[in-house]
């Protein structure tokens, strides 16, 4: 039975629109097999030649409107071209943050901004890759957060701290978010934010310093520091003190993206772990005939296909218009908590080759780790959806 979806399409074609870019990200990333990544891992390296590939096919520029020289490509089209190359077993996470970061500019930016902007960063002349809102001392409570950027004449000057600013090195712009007025000057406590849009070669000759912050997976991940950064008043997103507004707008779209990319890590996974199950032989059988092996497997396939319901209503509900925060929320949770058990399920199959860096597993194993925590915690979303959407009482 065929079941109509909010975009038109069918149950039926589910993991299957899109062929033609299905077919092309695949081709393209079948360029750059395991060995390439666990080489960039071991030099703590970035994706130059694979992020170069994805520029050049114009993935990166999926969102970008065409009057700005982009793709002007539906959420759903961005959202199968990350889940592929995650499928492939290559990872988009040096990247991705090319293509969503933009709508914030995009949606709030004035035409000059757009105009200067968005058609280099549709060609990769401009990398705009970089997204400051986590500090150190304030985590998930992005309210509190306490980067300063304070009105001087023409200018803003800038002092704090980012943590986990993902690509800092290899980006050219970056969205920053800071405060404008002190928190105890609000009426409301998510007032008083603003988004700017910092050149970050001219930042990094005063004012701006990165540092590298080694982690579990190879993100290049950094900390960004500010002393007196003097930017002028043009960088600017938008209106003073509605930052968060913006930022908040832009989530949606990313959970989306990062959902894709945890459904492409389950695939990778359910496949990668049913085939060696399939061929690997222990008390004279196929390890996969045992029930015990076979069954975590196939319960991460059926979560996968759930999770990638939701994730196709969100798509269909963010490409039609409609307010889709919850099914963008859930559609993240699930198929974060999908791809760990694929992930899981794919690594107890393997046994102790799981352990063996040649085969992959543990590698993806440990990036898929990642989304139950960034771009936003279980817990957090778990917070919206009791608080939000049940209307259960607050407990922040
Ligand atoms: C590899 C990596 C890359 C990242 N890239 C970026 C980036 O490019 N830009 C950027 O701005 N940030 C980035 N982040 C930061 C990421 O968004 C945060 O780590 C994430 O939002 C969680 O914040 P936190 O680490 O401060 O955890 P905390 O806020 O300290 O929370 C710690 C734990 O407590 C739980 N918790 C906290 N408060 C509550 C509550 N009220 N109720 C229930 N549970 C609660 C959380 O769910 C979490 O499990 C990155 C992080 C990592 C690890």
């Amino acid at each position: 039975m065929q079941t109509a979806t909010t975009d038109g399409t069918t149950m039926m074609e589910l993991g299957q629109d899109y062929p033609e870019i299905r077919e092309a990200v695949s081709r393209l990333c079948a360029e750059f097999p395991g060995s390439y990544w666990r080489d960039l891992e071991a030099a703590e390296d970035y994706p130059v030649k694979f992020v170069e590939a994805l520029t050049e096919g114009g993935f990166l520029s999926a969102l970008i409107p065409e009057g700005y020289g982009g793709m002007g490509m539906p959420l759903r089209a961005a959202s199968v071209i990350l889940e592929e190359i995650h499928a492939s077993g290559c990872n988009a996470a040096a990247c991705h943050a090319q293509m969503y970061i933009m709508g914030t500019l995009l949606r709030h930016g004035s035409e000059d901004q757009k105009r200067s902007y968005l058609p280099k960063i549709a060609t990769g002349e401009l990398r705009l890759q970089a997204f400051g809102v986590t500090e150190p001392t304030t985590g998930s409570d992005t309210p509190k957060l306490k980067t300063r950027a304070e009105r001087k004449g023409n200018e803003y000057v800038i002092n704090g701290q980012k943590v986990w600013t993902s690509r800092a090195f290899y980006s050219d712009l970056m969205l920053l978010l800071a405060r404008t007025t002190p928190v105890d000057q609000v009426k409301r406590r998510t007032d008083g934010l603003s988004v700017f849009l910092i050149d970050m070669k001219e930042a990094l000759k005063s004012g701006m310093s990165i540092s590298p912050l080694k982690a579990m997976v190879n993100h290049n991940t950094t900390e960004v520091f500010f002393d007196d950064l003097h930017i002028p008043t043009s960088a600017l997103i938008g209106e003073e003190g509605q930052g968060f507004r913006y930022i908040l707008d832009g989530m949606n779209a990313e959970r989306v993206l990062v959902a894709s990319e945890c459904i492409g890590d389950a695939r990778w996974f359910i496949k990668t772990g049913a085939d060696y199950a399939g061929q690997r032989q222990v008390f004279g059988r196929p390890i996969g005939a045992n029930q015990g092996v076979q069954f975590p497997i196939a319960r991460a396939y059926a979560e996968c296909r759930a999770a990638e319901l939701v994730l196709r209503q969100a798509c269909a509900l963010f490409d039609s218009g409609q307010p889709c925060g919850e099914d963008a929320n859930m559609a993240k949770l699930l198929a974060s908590e999908a791809s760990w058990h694929a992930g899981e399920a794919c690594l107890q199959t393997h046994g102790g080759f799981g352990f063996a860096r040649e085969y992959d597993v543990e590698r993806k194993w440990r990036e898929t780790r990642l989304y139950q925590i960034a771009p936003i915690s279980t817990n957090l979303i778990l917070a919206y959806l009791g608080q939000h959407v049940l209307g259960m009482p607050r407990s922040y």
